[in-house]
């Protein structure tokens, strides 16, 4: 298990939580290792509001997929899980997003790591500063707890209580 990664698991229709259960289920029944995942976090949509909340979850797993094989599984899991590609942003059972993959930086149009948007995301820092607050952010050279204290983002990320 050479790499490194962390995920961030968000959704925002039907059983929320379950598609996290089954998510985490098809990556490890794929080879991939869940060695530690954050509390869950529920935020107010972020780019078109006029949607139902979203739960957020960040997950640390190693795998022996490259960033291209590891995008290729995420993107099946979420097809499986039922995600219709309508919208950018728009309302969706499960997304995947790759925030980090070692110290890899990948400027691909297929994928971009670190995620570009990471930075200016509280409710994804929260949660990956849950597992990971002193990794290096490969482009800032910051910590996700520095950047996290640096962030603009003011959207309300609250815990969620199950
Ligand atoms: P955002 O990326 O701003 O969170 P989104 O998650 O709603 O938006 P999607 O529709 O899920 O966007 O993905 C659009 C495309 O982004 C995907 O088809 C994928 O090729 C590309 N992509 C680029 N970088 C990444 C990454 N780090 N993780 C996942 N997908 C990525
Ligand atoms: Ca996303
Ligand atoms: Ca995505």
């Amino acid at each position: 298990m050479a790499n490194t990664v962390y995920l961030l698991l968000g959704s925002n229709e039907g059983n929320r939580l379950e598609w996290f259960e089954k998510a985490m289920q098809l990556l490890q029944d794929a080879g991939c290792n869940v060695v530690s995942q954050s509390a869950i976090y529920e935020t107010a949509a972020w780019g078109f509001e006029d949607q139902p909340d979203f739960l957020n979850m960040a997950l640390c797993v190693e795998t022996s997929l490259n960033p291209q094989g590891l995008l290729a599984l995420t993107q099946n899991i979420e097809a499986q899980l039922g995600r219709q590609r309508t919208i950018r942003w728009g309302q969706r059972t499960l997304d995947i997003d790759i925030l980090l993959f070692n110290q890899d930086i990948i400027d691909t149009p297929q994928l971009k790591v670190p995620h570009p948007q990471l930075q200016n995301r509280r409710f994804a820092l929260i949660p990956l500063a849950d597992i990971a607050p002193a990794y290096i952010h490969p482009v800032f050279n910051k910590s996700i707890a520095t950047l996290l204290l640096e962030c603009p983002d003011n959207l309300e990320v609250r815990n969620y209580k199950f």
